[in-house]
């Protein structure tokens, strides 16, 4: 912890009587969560704005967010780490990279910045609470394995907490589940000692998780069937960069490398979404073809690969080196499109009226959506409903003072957004610091009271179950650019650099 940069602050621990701690520590910026969105935000912030006291909370042991919660076999990220990597560390393995190859390049960039003395883990943060008479956030946390209480106060919270619950993933309440005479294991939490072998395994789900856990178990149990409602679009490629390679036998700096790569990624990712919107039937075709080339003609592709949806709508799952297909196609893995009627002792008894018989069930079927880490907000006592309040560019929001929230991009890499949003606030924070001003929130203006208010995101644009079941307890956006976040990197790149500090809907004192 570094603590010359942390102040002990008595007088605020006095103001918040509400506190059982007895002493407060105090940062200029508190940062929720050491995922790869708060690694990121900390290196910005100590590189542009050094001085700046602050500290990293998170509820697990170790860094990585997503990539230590998830332990399954084969767990790795299915979009490209010359995009889904920073902007400004570059990627120099293969594009798909496994989770302990992110958390090693992670823990590269904690190590490069000296940011391991800023990180406190097991600091499960439950309460924050803004005062306007101090100007100050007060976070009330629990240390994860003793149970005792730390207090915090922050001048500036950085939330960068993620979108979903870490502590389990989401399990329909599927009739007769408890009748299954195996286990039931949800991918978010694999239990070390599941024993594979010899093992008939269902996996239910179709998403990406699905298709990393279906090549893998298929080399280490008896069958794996992947039993689906719908299916999903997916996306063959190699799991290499020819350009980087060529420019490696150049010897090409990786630095260079890095950013040549990401860019021909991010034109390449733009394009296709382009024509996603233009030609939905053409890249549908496209898209499918790709199966039926590794599949053969007489597989079933209609049924069980050609999704009802238009591309662009869920996030495409990548399936590098076909390895999902090749399981399909050597026998080791099947499909089945189905829906499950309920559990039996023997397996899972479908709609058609099949039984598909197992020793293990894995639910592949998604996130609990958890808005703002499950902390308990108010502002001056009042409870906060951050439903009820308006997003700006999704990263402010009307009546929360002092804080920023970090909710990636989902149709392209989660990351590419961390790098503009913390650029935004190194420059609003020095921005603050010239004007003398210890206060900023948004507001809206004027001609902006009697906008339409929508959903965080347009169902019509990305739909996904885990977004629609949770919807509504999202902030609202409306139809004006400044006012929502548009899931676009291509507009946000120039605008968020561009966003005008001295602008009506920041309101400072
Ligand atoms: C298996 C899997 C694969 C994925 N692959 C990709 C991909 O390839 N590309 C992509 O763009 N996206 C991918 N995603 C989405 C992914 O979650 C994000 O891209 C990214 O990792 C999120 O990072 P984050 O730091 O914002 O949040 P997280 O990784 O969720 O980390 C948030 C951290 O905050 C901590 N936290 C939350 N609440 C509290 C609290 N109250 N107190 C203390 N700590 C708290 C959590 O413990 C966690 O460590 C994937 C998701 C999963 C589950």
């Amino acid at each position: 912890m570094n603590m010359e940069n942390a102040r002990m602050n008595s007088e605020t621990a006095g103001a918040n009587a509400h506190l059982v701690s007895s002493a407060t520590e105090h940062f200029d910026v508190l940062i929720v969560g050491a995922g790869i969105s708060g690694i990121g935000c900390a290196h910005h912030l100590r590189r542009q704005l050094p001085g700046t006291s602050f500290v990293i909370l998170d509820e697990q042991e170790s860094f990585g967010g997503t990539w230590i919660t998830h332990k399954y076999p084969g767990i790795r990220s299915d979009s490209d780490l010359h995009t889904f990597g920073y902007s400004f560390k570059p990627w120099v393995g293969p594009p798909i990279a496994t989770a302990a190859e992110i958390l090693s390049y992670m823990n590269e960039v904690i190590e490069e910045n000296g940011l391991t003395p800023h990180i406190r883990y097991k600091h499960r943060i439950l309460s924050a609470r803004w005062s306007s008479e101090i100007n100050l956030w007060t976070l009330e946390g629990e240390m994860a394995d003793t149970g005792e209480r730390a207090t915090f106060t922050a001048s500036f919270l950085w939330m960068c907490q993620g979108y979903y619950r870490h502590s389990a993933g989401y399990t329909p309440d599927w009739p007769g589940i408890k009748d299954f005479a195996g286990p039931v294991v949800h991918p978010q939490r694999w239990p070390d000692d599941l024993d594979l072998s010899g093992k008939r395994v269902i996996v239910i789900g179709s998403g990406a998780t699905a298709a990393t856990l279906i090549p893998n178990l298929a080399n280490q149990c008896a069958h794996v069937t992947m039993l689906q409602r719908s299916p999903t679009y997916f996306r063959i490629g190699r799991n290499v960069i020819e350009l980087a390679e060529e420019l490696r036998r150049l010897q090409i700096d990786e630095t260079l490398i890095h950013e040549i790569v990401r860019r021909k990624k991010l034109f390449e990712q733009y394009a296709f979404s382009k024509r996603c919107l233009a030609e939905p039937e053409q890249v549908k075709k496209e898209l499918i073809s790709q199966i039926v080339a590794v599949l053969g003609p007489n597989y079933d592709v209609a049924t069980h690969f050609t999704p009802r949806y238009s591309p662009m709508q869920q996030r495409l799952a990548f399936v590098p080196d076909a390895d999902m297909f090749l399981g399909i196609k050597s026998g080791k893995a099947s499909v089945v499109t189905d829906e499950i009627e309920r559990f039996t002792k023997q397996g899972i008894l479908l709609k058609s009226g099949k039984t598909l018989e197992a020793d293990i069930i894995v639910s592949a079927t998604g996130f609990n959506l958890c808005v703002l880490g499950d902390i308990d907000f108010a502002i001056d006592g009042k409870p906060l409903h951050f439903s009820e309040t308006v997003t700006y560019r999704g990263m402010m929001f009307t009546g929360i003072p002092n804080m920023v929230w970090v909710f990636g991009y989902f149709r392209a890499s989660w990351t590419l957004r961390i790098d503009l949003v913390a650029e935004f606030v190194c420059r609003l924070l020095k921005h603050m610091k010239d004007k003398g001003a210890t206060r900023v929130e948004v507001a809206l203006r004027p001609e902006d009271r009697n906008m339409r208010l929508l959903s965080w995101i347009d169902p019509n644009i990305f739909n996904p179950g885990y977004l629609m079941r949770n919807m509504h307890l999202f902030p609202k956006r409306a139809d004006k650019p400044e006012w929502q976040h548009s899931q676009d990197y291509w507009t946000e790149k120039d605008a968020i650099p561009a966003i005008n500090l001295g602008d009506v809907p920041f309101v400072y004192s």
